[in-house]
C-alpha cells in the first residue's frame, strides 16, 4: 500500500497524523482542519490515543468543517471523560455534527475495520500509568493498521490458474488458502521507550521523539511518559520488517539542526538501513514521504 502520510506533531502544542489512502487521522491535535483542508473531508476514522490537549483540541473545528454522511467514526480510550464532554458540546454547538460524528469508547485490543482486508488495532501504552487511573483502566492507547492477505497454499503452488479456478468452485476458501497478516503502519503515540517487539513489526513506524538526549528525558520524572531520539532509533535498528521510520512530536526547546543533527548522528551509530523522516517544531507536512529524509542510507 502507498501510504500517503501528512500532519504535524509539536510536543506540548499540537499533533495530528493524516493517513490518507485508507481515510485515518492520528489524534486531532489543534490546527488539524488547516493542515488537511478539503482532504478533511476524505477522513473517515479518527483515532484518538489519549486525551492530553495536544492530541484532541483541533476536534472541534476539524468536526465542525468535515462531519457529513455520518462520519467521521471518533475512537478514543474509552475511559477517558474528556471525550464524552467534547461530543456534548459539539452536539450543543454544532448541531450537524451530532448527526453525523460517531463516538465510540474503545477498550485495548479493540479491532476496527477500515477497508474490506484492512484493520486498525489498538492495544494500551505506558503514556499514563495505571497507576495514575482508577484501577483496570486505561487512558492512553496506541495503534497498529495491518492487512491480511491470501496467499495460496504451498500444496497448491504448482497448479494453473483455471485448475486454481476449479479448485476455488470445489472447495471452502479455507481450504485453499492461508491468511498472512502484515503491519503496514503503527503509531506509537505518546508513550515511553518498548522493546521492538511491542510494535507488531511495522513496515512504517510513525513514533514519538520529545527529547535529544537522556538528560532531558530524564529531567522532571518526564522518562515515564516520554521518549529519546537515541532510544527510538536504537529500537528501530532491531525491527526487521521496517522500511521507513517517521519521528515527530520533538519539544520545542530544540531548533531544527539540533533534532536534524542528533538524527543522522544516532542513525550512523546504530546503522540504520532505512531513511528517517521528520515532521520538525512548527512544521506542517503534506505528504511527507514524498519529502527529503533526514537521514538516507547510502
Ligand atoms: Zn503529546
Amino acid at each position: 500500500m502507498n501510504l500517503r502520510v501528512s500532519g504535524h506533531s509539536t510536543a506540548l502544542y499540537s499533533t495530528c497524523w493524516a493517513i490518507e489512502p485508507i481515510g485515518l487521522l492520528f489524534d486531532c491535535g489543534d490546527g488539524a482542519a488547516a493542515t488537511l483542508q478539503q482532504k478533511g473531508l476524505k477522513i473517515k476514522t479518527i483515532a484518538c490515543s489519549h486525551a492530553d490537549r495536544d492530541h484532541l483540541s483541533g476536534l472541534f473545528q476539524f468536526l465542525q468543517l468535515n462531519s457529513t454522511s455520518n462520519r467521521p467514526l471518533v475512537l478514543y480510550p474509552k475511559d477517558s471523560g474528556s471525550f464524552p464532554a467534547i461530543k456534548k458540546f459539539t452536539d450543543q454547538f454544532d448541531p450537524h455534527v451530532a448527526g453525523n460524528t460517531k463516538w465510540q469508547g474503545i477498550e485495548n485490543g479493540h479491532v476496527q475495520q477500515l477497508k474490506p482486508n484492512t484493520f486498525l488495532e489498538a492495544y494500551p501504552n505506558r503514556h499514563i500509568p495505571r497507576s495514575e487511573t482508577s484501577q483496570g483502566q486505561h487512558k492512553s492507547l496506541s495503534y497498529s493498521v495491518y492487512c491480511d492477505t491470501q496467499k495460496l497454499k504451498s500444496e497448491f503452488s504448482s497448479l494453473s490458474g483455471p485448475e486454481i479456478g476449479r479448485l476455488r468452485k470445489e472447495r471452502p476458501v479455507d481450504e485453499i488458502v492461508d491468511i498472512v497478516r502484515s503491519t503496514i503502519l503503527t503509531y506509537s503515540a505518546d508513550t515511553p521507550i518498548e522493546n521492538a517487539k511491542y510494535w507488531k513489526n511495522p513496515e512504517v513506524l510513525i513514533h514519538e521523539a520529545t527529547f535529544l538526549n537522556e538528560k532531558d528525558l530524564t529531567s522532571r520524572k518526564q522518562e515515564a511518559r516520554h521518549s529519546s531520539v537515541p532510544d527510538v532509533i536504537k529500537m528501530a535498528s532491531e525491527m526487521p520488517n521496517l522500511k521507513v521510520l517517521i519521528l515527530g512530536h520533538f519539544s520545542c526547546r530544540y531548533n531544527h539542526e539540533q533534532i536534524r543533527e542528533t538524527i543522522q548522528a544516532e542513525a550512523k551509530r546504530w546503522n540504520i538501513k532505512i531513511p528517517i523522516f521528520a515532521v520538525l517544531p512548527g512544521e506542517f507536512v503534506r505528504d511527507i514521504l514524498s519529502a527529503t529524509p533526514v537521514w538516507e542510507p547510502t
